[in-house]
């Protein structure tokens, strides 16, 4: 059983992609160990070398999962690879990716971060038609409709974008074609680079860092880039949006610090968000404490905006993992200790600012509260780098249930007494989009505003 160690929703999916290196599998490798962070459950890469794919793809961390002799039996020059956080399907090895299929089109693999909405009615249209799936995932899904195209492999993923809907960015290969798609919302992250002459893509930047790649552009929402022959094409799906919608929560927590995101580092973003705060809640303070890693940065802008002393308190443990195997349930508080233990002396007296980047069932807050009542806190007031979640998620990130939300099943005095806080605080709506910037944000899980299609 899987026991989750955090109040955190879960990543979903790394992707990364490069065509025209002689070490391709090798830089997918780095590229993946830039996007850890996306995906824990397994990871898996597959190449090309022109006339055949080679694939390896286990359960577990990418370090654990490749060696050399892995890595140089993935020969070619062409690959791509995947970091899997289960939303759809469960956390096995026949739901790893990417996925590889052999049909008509030839032998086409594909990886997928994001989830999609029509998954049931799609399927099922699929299985009546004789598809037989390999996999429980909605990823299989969009294979299928591609290999049952009659048309090229470009106008097949047009026609697949026709039909799903939901949130994907796709890296997907043949044997001489990379082709890297974003949906028309645009609502998963995908970048591209170059390394040399090849070109890379990723679901965050970090990862080009990685590779000694360089930023070229995001991809544009509904847009397919083909690479072929070593030259870019750029094709776009005609199906329209009543607006873009970047999941705003990328900003505020899944992606690193080090990542860009419209064109500015997530660090800097979250930074304006605390500052925001600052303006939204003028506190007076001793110290502002960060809750490492997530809330450090929004931290630092609100404790520099209010003149107040940032001190990290917290020290958070990297080595547990953002989730590992805990044999009971009941062990969750000794797992969550392990995770984050507080320097009492920093904050015996004192009266405290703690920020974090989202309060989602309020497990973990309670703890670290009565944590600083015990080391002697005089006052603990607590912000959060967005607005409160009062609705699921349907595009890939696992926030639970509405009635498993505290903003849903409490008022905000509530949760202020049950978290045993002096006061809580949510960064608005229009505090948070305007640090972001941006074309468009999807703020469905704060404002129940789910993005939509335009009819024709
Ligand atoms: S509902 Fe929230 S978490 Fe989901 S894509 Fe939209 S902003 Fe992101």
């Amino acid at each position: 059983m899987r026991i989750r160690t955090t109040d955190h929703p879960e990543h979903h999916c790394g992707i990364f992609g490069i065509s025209g290196s002689q070490t391709a599998a090798r830089h997918v490798y780095q590229g993946l160990y830039a996007l850890q962070h996306r995906g824990e459950e397994s990871s898996g890469i597959v190449s090309s070398n022109g006339q055949k794919l080679f694939a390896h793809k286990d359960m577990g961390l990418v370090l654990h999962v490749f060696n050399d002799g892995i890595l140089e039996a993935l020969s070619g020059n062409m690959a791509i690879g995947h970091n899997r956080y289960s939303t759809t399907g469960s956390s096995e090895l026949s739901n790893a990716q990417p996925i590889v299929i052999d049909c008509k089109l030839g032998q086409i693999a594909l990886a997928h971060n994001g989830n999609l909405t029509n998954t049931d009615s799609l399927r099922h249209r699929l299985a009546e038609a004789g598809a037989i799936f390999q996999t429980s995932t909605d990823s299989e899904v969009m294979l299928h409709l591609i290999a049952r195209s009659d048309k090229s492999l470009e106008q097949a993923v047009l026609d697949m974008m026709d039909q799903v809907e939901g949130a994907y960015s796709l890296v997907i290969m043949t044997t001489n074609k990379l082709i890297a798609v974003r949906d028309p919302h645009g609502f998963r992250p995908l970048a591209l680079g170059r390394l040399g002459k090849a070109w890379v893509f990723s679901s965050e930047t970090c990862a080009f860092d990685a590779t000694e790649a360089s930023f070229v552009r995001e991809l544009e929402p509904g847009e397919i880039a083909v690479i072929s022959n070593g030259a870019l094409q750029s094709l776009h799906s005609k199906r329209k949006v009543q607006k873009h919608a970047f999941c705003a929560f990328e900003a505020v927590y899944f992606a690193r610090p080090d990542s860009l995101v419209y064109g500015r580092k997530t660090a800097i973003i979250r930074m304006d968000m605390g500052r925001a705060l600052a303006m939204e809640y003028p506190l007076t303070a001793d110290i502002v404490i960060p809750i490492p890693d997530s809330g450090n940065y929004a931290a630092l802008g609100f404790a520099s905006a209010r003149g107040i002393p940032y001190v990290m308190a917290f020290v958070r443990n990297h080595y547990t993992g953002r989730s590992f195997i805990a044999p009971t349930e009941n062990r969750r508080q000794a797992t969550v200790n392990m995770k984050l233990n507080l320097i009492g002396e920093l904050v015996d007296g004192k009266r405290v600012v703690v920020v974090d980047d989202s309060i989602v069932r309020g497990r973990t807050g309670k703890s670290r509260c009565i944590k600083l009542r015990q080391a002697g806190a005089k006052e603990v007031h607590m912000l959060v780098s967005c607005p409160a979640h009062i609705y699921s998620c349907l595009y890939g990130i696992d926030f639970p249930d509405r009635q498993k939300l505290i903003a849903v099943t409490h008022s905000h005095d509530k949760i202020v007494k049950e978290l045993g806080l002096d006061s809580l605080g949510y960064l608005s709506e229009a505090g948070m989009a305007k640090a972001i910037g941006g074309t468009g944000l999807c703020l469905a899980c704060f404002n129940g505003k789910y993005p939509q299609y335009c009819s024709s």
